[in-house]
């Protein structure tokens, strides 16, 4: 048996990296998914490439930081589906600068996306979910939004605020048969790191103790993991998925 099967999963920057691997891998385990990015001509060659592979997928452009595009995305969804099981909030940026050098504009873009739009996705879902008195809710944080780090003031209130609303959320929603849980990734290899300086590379390969960065598909298997019913007395937790960067 599939473990995602007949599930519905919505998947937030779901065209390329860790929500692509995280796609695919739900696919594979039977679940419907619907991605939701910005990034259309990635967004629509995923899905082609999941439904070759025998998979059930479909794309909408959704930018999360607009409410109302958000609201009328998972109205379509539970209209074609009738349910929403799951919903991974894993779209997310960086524009990194030190205090003293960050514009209010790569202040506001980072909370845009990374926080407001965890809300909006959250809010427009979670209505859905407690109608039918079940789901599953992940949100992408990261161990800096637990530790801090140099030159992302901005990156690291949103996923500081991801964990704080997570525990809300598992608070509120967890009566109506909802877990809210949070992944904390270390540094994994996609595009999002590609401008990391090859001296940072190196330090944070010897502050590993496993030696590497993670792959999409280590942290794919972690989201699996939080959706799936071997998780389902698990709420309001944030899993470090790091390889041991934090001890
Ligand atoms: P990525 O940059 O490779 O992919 C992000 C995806 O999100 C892209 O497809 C992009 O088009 C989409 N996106 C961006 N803004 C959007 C918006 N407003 N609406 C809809 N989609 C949007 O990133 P990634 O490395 O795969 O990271 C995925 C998540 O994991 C992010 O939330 C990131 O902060 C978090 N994370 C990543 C790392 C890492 O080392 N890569 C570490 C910790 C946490």
């Amino acid at each position: 048996m599939k473990r995602l099967a007949d599930k519905v999963a919505i998947i937030t920057g779901g065209a390329r990296g860790i929500g692509l691997a995280t796609a695919t891998l739900f696919a594979a385990e039977g679940a419907h998914v619907v991605i939701w990015d910005i990034n259309e001509a990635l967004g629509y060659a995923v899905v082609r490439n999941l439904i070759d592979e025998g998979g059930s997928a479909s794309f909408q452009l959704v930018n999360t930081t607009q409410m109302e595009k958000v609201l009328l995305a998972a109205l379509h969804v539970r209209d074609t589906y009738g349910h929403i099981d799951i919903l991974i909030n894993n779209a997310g940026i960086t524009r990194d600068a030190s205090l003293l050098k960050m514009s209010p504009s790569h202040w506001h873009q980072v909370i845009d996306v990374n926080l407001t739009g965890v809300f909006h996705c959250t809010q427009s879902v979670a209505s859905y979910m407690v109608e039918q008195g079940f789901g599953r809710i992940i949100s992408a944080s990261s161990v800096v939004g637990i530790d801090g780090n140099y030159g992302q003031t901005n990156y690291v209130a949103s996923k500081a605020g991801v964990i704080g609303m997570t525990k809300v959320w598992a608070k509120e929603l967890g009566p109506k048969g909802i877990t809210v849980n949070a992944i904390a990734p270390g540094f994994i290899a996609t595009d999002m790191i590609g401008s990391i300086p090859e001296k940072v590379i190196q330090s944070v390969m010897a502050r590993t103790p496993l030696g590497r960065f993670g792959s999409p598909e280590d942290v794919a298997n972690a989201y699996l993991f939080l959706a799936s019913d071997e998780a389902s007395f698990i709420n309001g937790a944030v899993l470090r998925v790091d390889g041991g960067i934090s001890l």
